[in-house]
């Protein structure tokens, strides 16, 4: 669908500075006021920022390009949140890569207990408080899927104080039911100190972060983010003052309203948002006619606060999930 008919519609766009079709000057002159709100990508994918760092990878025509996009919206009075990936970043997971159970490295996914990111991703938000944006979306968030992440960091720190050798893998886990859930807590611990120093650093900046809740059937929903990602959204929401919710990610399709996987699916958004007690809004990928209605009628039965729509596949959409809805 085009830019305009998406906003028409009531969907708020996510740009992407490097991948804009027409120019943004042109594009508000042909929507005008109807555009109130937006997200504007921030850190790319690959590790590219739009933005003046010191951390990520530097192009000066996409940093100057990001910075002229957030220009251009924030002179027209719309509002505008940044978005960046979390635990995904193909630039410095050169460094801070995840290992699967069997030992490969996964392209592009991050070990959430690794401090030296930690402590770049709060420089990044450092960096990042310096622009003028309204809010911040964490994308990506968690472990890569529920086969990680077992680098020798992850091994040895979980092993020490458990009598048992670091070379251990998933199905020596899988083994021991005991063991098993002690590793899900310990991982599901592990998010929730990190984001507890994301939430600090942002009240610290002034920065308001929103977290992307991944809801999808492929993780059983709400009911499996803690054994998949390492996500206790119960726990975690509290840190935070809206949700966003990515509605089926990993899914491709979405089904089509009144029929019966759709009531599931707006039972799963209400579960979270009874569950946390938040406020919600919806995020998906570029939508057709047809899913853009399902969307829509999502946001109003659950009373959500709107509906973000990317304007492209992201170049990573097929490694994202094949990788997320890997199953034990
Ligand atoms: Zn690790």
């Amino acid at each position: 669908m085009e830019i305009k008919e998406l906003v028409y519609n009531g969907a708020i766009p996510i740009f992407n500075p490097s991948k804009l079709e027409t120019p943004l000057e042109e594009l508000l002159l042909q929507i005008g006021g109807a555009l109130t709100e937006t997200a504007v990508l921030l850190k790319g994918a690959d590790g590219q920022a739009y933005y003046p760092s010191t951390i990520l990878l530097q192009n000066e025509k996409l940093r100057e390009l990001g910075l002229k996009t957030i220009k251009l919206l924030k002179d027209v009075d719309v509002k505008v949140k940044g978005l960046i990936y979390v635990h995904y970043d193909e630039y410095l997971s050169e460094e801070y890569g995840t290992v699967e159970s069997d030992g490969r490295r996964t392209e592009g996914f991050i070990c959430p207990i690794n401090e030296t990111y930690q402590e770049q991703f709060l420089k990044i938000l450092e960096e990042i408080s310096q622009i003028d944006i309204d809010n911040v979306i964490l994308l990506l968030t968690g472990y890569a899927s529920a086969l990680h992440c077992f680098c020798e960091n992850c091994r040895t720190t979980f092993s020490t104080d458990r009598k048992m050798p670091a070379n251990f893998n998933f199905s020596l886990l899988q083994g021991d039911k005991e063991l098993y859930s002690e590793w899900i807590e310990w991982r599901s611990e592990n998010i929730k100190m990190f984001l507890l120093k994301v939430v600090e650093k942002s009240k610290e900046l002034g920065l308001k972060p929103i977290f992307a809740v991944e809801l999808d059937p492929n993780l059983q929903f709400e009911e499996g983010l803690k054994s998949s990602l390492g996500i206790d959204i119960k726990n975690v929401a509290n840190l935070f003052d809206h949700l966003m919710i990515m509605v089926n990610p990993w899914e491709v399709i979405l089904p089509p309203v009144q029929s019966k996987r759709f009531k599931e699916l707006v039972q799963r958004v209400r579960n979270v948002k009874q569950q946390t007690n938040r406020n919600i809004s919806l995020i998906y990928w570029p939508p057709s006619e047809e899913e853009l209605k399902t969307l829509l009628t999502i946001n109003e039965e659950v009373e959500g606060k709107g509906l973000y729509v990317f304007l492209q596949y992201p170049d990573q959409f097929k490694n994202w999930r094949e990788t997320r809805i890997i199953t034990p």
